[in-house]
């Protein structure tokens, strides 16, 4: 086989410069250094990639402080890992670790890990195209290291799995393959298919320990190819042995492909990963909405939003439908739970009401507050927050018309119902 050397792709690409560099100046103080997984695979597709990964078949931590103090830049060692970061430049990380086999004891618990050399740290990766790597040694530079076929997969857009456990010691792996299916535009190749729907049967995507799975699928549904992603996800089924009340077909596709666009269009600020979650949840009750996403280990504050929008939205929705509202029921009614509960309210059925919540409603403020009611003899007490409630409900129907009506009104408002 000849050997393919990626010399001329390695040094034109600016992002690496001052790396190259660096490891150029370290001479045979380097070692044994490699560009290792997702990077080989970008610079083969001709895709930028942000974060680089080395691998040291040697001393990781070393390595990383000879690099850090060539690039000026900041070093974090793990020493019981025996790997490091270096941050340096405005943005730019580079992860460093000895190479290394790992060994799983129990599916989906973390494997213990043992030093060993640059074939075996492949072989413990998830796909084959994520399992190359391209030497930066100055005898060797630019080689291409390619054991299992990766770069014949990626011609062929192939995702394929190293053996046959490779999904039962880790049902990441699964979530890992739908990204990159979505973002490149690959295909799970038969045989991994196969493997993959026989790990989801087994229920093995459940047992993963929940802030794993959490990070896979916020991963997922921050991905630019979320949409294929969740198309993806129900077909396989991984959907129903996540939670069996969750739902990933097409109409969340379309739900959550409505509630981006409509974010973006209103300038609404929330993650995608928050709305997605809270559109596969569509379905479930609020106690299962609020007991996944703890068992998720979800932010409390995030959990709120997100079961807030699973069960408020089809509220929202119906209320609307229902009844006229004013501008200021409007606010009383998306305001809780706001942004999540009236854009997931939105997306699935588009109301001027709505709208015009996002675009005005929702930013309408008095301009006095506390201090002034102070001023009038109302110390701090509950009353205050109820005449600035009374007072902003006037304003949002358009009752009262800047500060001076609204000093009047607070005015009335404490004569007529003084502090007990
Ligand atoms: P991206 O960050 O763009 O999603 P990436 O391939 O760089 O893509 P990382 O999560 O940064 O992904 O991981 C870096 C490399 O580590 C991968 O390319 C892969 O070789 C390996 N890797 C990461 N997670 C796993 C896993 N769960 N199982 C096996 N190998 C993994």
């Amino acid at each position: 086989m000849t050997t393919l050397r990626l010399a001329k792709e390695l040094t034109a690409l600016e992002r690496l410069r001052a790396l190259l560099d660096a490891v150029a100046s370290l001479g045979d103080r380097a070692g044994d250094v490699y560009l290792v997984g997702g990077t080989v695979r970008d610079i083969l597709l001709g895709e930028e990639s942000f974060d680089v990964d080395i691998a040291v078949e040697g001393d990781a931590i070393e390595f990383a402080r000879a690099l850090a103090s060539t690039l000026e830049g900041r070093l974090t060692p793990h020493e019981k890992f025996g790997t490091a970061v270096v941050l340096y430049g405005e943005d730019k990380r580079i992860d460093v670790v000895t190479t290394r086999t790992e060994l799983y004891d129990a599916p989906g618990a973390l494997p213990t890990v043992e030093r060993a050399g640059l074939r075996e740290d492949l072989f413990r990766r998830d796909f084959t195209v994520n399992a190359m790597a391209v030497s930066l040694q100055p005898a060797d530079f630019g080689r291409l290291v390619d054991p299992f076929g990766g770069r014949a997969d990626l011609e062929a857009r192939l995702l394929r799995v190293l053996h046959n456990r490779s999904f039962i010691d880790d049902p990441t792996r699964i979530f890992r393959a739908i990204r990159y299916e979505a973002r490149y535009g690959l295909r799970l190749e038969e045989h991994s298919g196969r493997l993959a729907r026989a790990c989801i049967e087994m229920g093995l995507v459940g047992d993963l320990s929940s802030a794993r799975l959490r990070d896979e699928l916020q991963a997922l549904l921050e991905d630019p190819g979320a949409i294929g992603g969740i198309l993806r996800l129900g077909e396989l089924a991984a959907d129903r042995a996540i939670h069996p009340h969750l739902r990933a077909d097409a109409n969340a596709a379309e739900l959550f492909e409505r509630a981006l666009k409509l974010r973006d269009e209103l300038h609404i600020v929330v993650p995608s990963w928050r709305i997605g979650l809270a559109v596969l949840g569509r379905d479930m009750s609020s106690e299962e909405a609020y007991g996944w996403l703890e068992r998720l280990k979800v932010r409390r504050r995030d959990v709120d939003r997100i079961a807030g929008a699973i069960t408020i939205a089809p509220r929202i929705v119906e209320r609307l439908r229902t009844a006229q509202l004013d501008p200021a029921e409007i606010v009383a009614l998306a305001d809780p739970f706001a942004p999540d509960a009236p854009l997931l309210a939105l997306s699935r059925e588009d109301t001027p009401a709505l709208r015009d919540y996002f675009a005005r409603l929702r930013d309408v403020r008095i301009e006095i507050g506390g201090a002034e009611l102070a001023t009038m003899g109302l110390s701090e007490s509950p009353r205050v927050g109820e005449v600035l409630a009374e007072l902003r409900r006037r304003k949002l129907n358009g009752e009262l018309d800047g500060r001076e009506s609204e000093l009047e009104a607070a005015r009335a408002l404490i004569a007529a119902a003084p502090e007990e």
